[in-house]
């Protein structure tokens, strides 16, 4: 890849904003680092505002952006939103998926996204027969992130049973391998790419027999791959796993190795505080995705005390009611402050770790998330003179960037060391709305 320099106007270095700084880039990755350029050099790419390292969606459910707008009418819990959502699932093809997947992702550039964990587990044609190429899904999305510009993480996951000791129903027959063997075989013919890394996932503990954890477990182990679950995002898997196994889908987990440093539970909403020291102290990560747990009705998970008991905090947009992960930084703190009538839980740094260094290496990419010599070439910058974000010292960037601004003030994002997004316009997919609707349409 060719090398390039780019200048920042105010560069985010972890702890603080850094006026003047080149970056620059080849390979793919910055090569070096330099403070004090006040005025951009003859030649630089010229990033004017607060560029921050890339950003890293950790959870993503890519067709759940058909759902946008269409189930806030009506009331009901997660499970009645599950209906609808098993009815766009029963529509997907490796094309249409392709297509959904390609605009999805292309807002997600937009939004300053520049790695996606993508949460997979709609494998199959109809009634679980696997497609010519038993991976058509899954390299449908990995070839979207590709042509959208972004970088991906594939959580294959196995999801083998509708709940505790229950056959899958009609709508996940097409999630099935039928055991966790067959989708740790099917896995392994999935092969990364500069832009793609392959990683597992268990559904839930539901979806999952216990007797097979291990398996998926042992698959991710042997590859050292990020291994992702969903984790007591209901009340009510906690209380079908207690009346199936007699403890907490938590300590079910650790029972059967799937806790430790790779993992990431997802949600981690109602959890015992033996959960959260089980979690906490075997470094499990948790990643939060607020903007989806206060729409589907979720609660409030214990984010704060996770993090205290050494859990790693990260960030997705999961069902992508919005696409927005400054705003899924900013829920979490507030999220906080609102069940706790007190402020200041997470710094903006904080914050921004999330959604940055910690949020890649829960998606296997150890290597990004900083601005610093030999990591990726990945940067997000925010604008700091729109309607929401002038006003403040350029000082404070980053209170102003997790505080104030959304995804319509990312300018530009580089993936790579190419510029994905260039003004708030997408370099690569020339009408990313259009494309979006024109995907939705298509599964309606
Ligand atoms: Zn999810």
């Amino acid at each position: 890849m060719t090398k390039a320099t780019y200048w920042l106007e105010h560069a985010w270095l972890g702890d603080r904003v850094e006026p003047g700084v080149l970056v620059e880039t080849g390979d793919g990755r910055i090569g070096a680092v330099r403070t004090g350029a006040s005025v951009p050099p003859p030649g630089a790419e010229v990033l004017r505002g607060l560029t921050l390292p890339g950003l890293a969606n950790a959870h993503s459910h890519a067709f759940h952006r058909a759902l946008r707008g269409t189930v806030q009418i009506g009331s009901g819990t997660f499970w009645t939103w599950r209906e609808v959502m098993y009815s766009v699932a029963d529509r997907l093809t490796p094309d249409t998926y392709h297509a959904l997947a390609r605009a999805v992702y292309a807002e997600m550039a937009l939004a300053g996204i520049t790695c996606v964990g993508e949460f997979h587990y709609v494998h199959h044609a109809h009634g679980g027969t696997p497609y010519a190429d038993p991976n058509a899904m899954g390299e449908a999305l990995i070839a979207a992130a590709a042509e959208a510009g972004i970088r991906i993480t594939l959580l294959d996951t196995c999801y083998l049973s509708a709940g505790f000791g229950r056959a899958p129903d009609t709508h996940q027959l097409r999630f099935s391998d039928g055991s966790a063997e067959a989708w740790a075989e099917r896995c392994a013919a999935l092969k990364e790419r500069d832009h793609a890394r392959i990683g597992a996932a268990i559904h839930s503990v539901r979806a999952v027999p216990a007797d097979q954890l291990a398996t998926v477990a042992h698959w991710a182990e042997e590859r050292r791959a990020p291994l992702h679950v969903h984790l007591s995002e209901q009340t009510a898997e906690n209380d079908a796993c207690l009346a199936a196994h007699g403890r907490t889908p938590a300590r079910l987990l650790a029972d059967h190795g799937v806790l430790g440093p790779r993992t990431t539970g997802v949600h981690n909403t109602h959890l015992t505080d033996e959960d959260i020291a089980l979690l906490g102290g075997s470094r499990t990560g948790t990643c939060m995705c607020p903007t989806t747990e206060r729409d589907l009705a979720d609660g409030i998970g214990p984010a704060a005390a996770l993090q205290r008991a050494g859990s790693p905090l990260s960030l997705g947009s999961d069902s992508h009611a919005v696409i927005d992960l400054l705003e899924e930084a900013r829920a979490m703190e507030l999220n906080e402050r609102l069940r706790t009538r007190t402020r200041g839980h997470w710094t903006a740094a904080a914050l921004l770790r999330a959604a940055t260094a910690d949020g890649h290496a829960a998606l296997g990419w150890d290597e990004a998330g900083r601005i610093e010599p030999g990591a990726l070439a990945d940067l997000t910058t925010i604008a700091l003179d729109s309607v929401r974000t002038a006003g403040p010292e350029p000082r404070l960037g980053a209170e102003t960037a997790v505080f104030a601004a959304g995804a319509a003030d990312v300018r530009h994002t580089v993936v790579g060391g190419r510029r994905i997004v260039r003004d708030g316009a997408h370099t690569l997919v020339p009408d990313v709305p259009r494309a979006l609707a024109a995907a939705v349409e298509a599964l309606r």
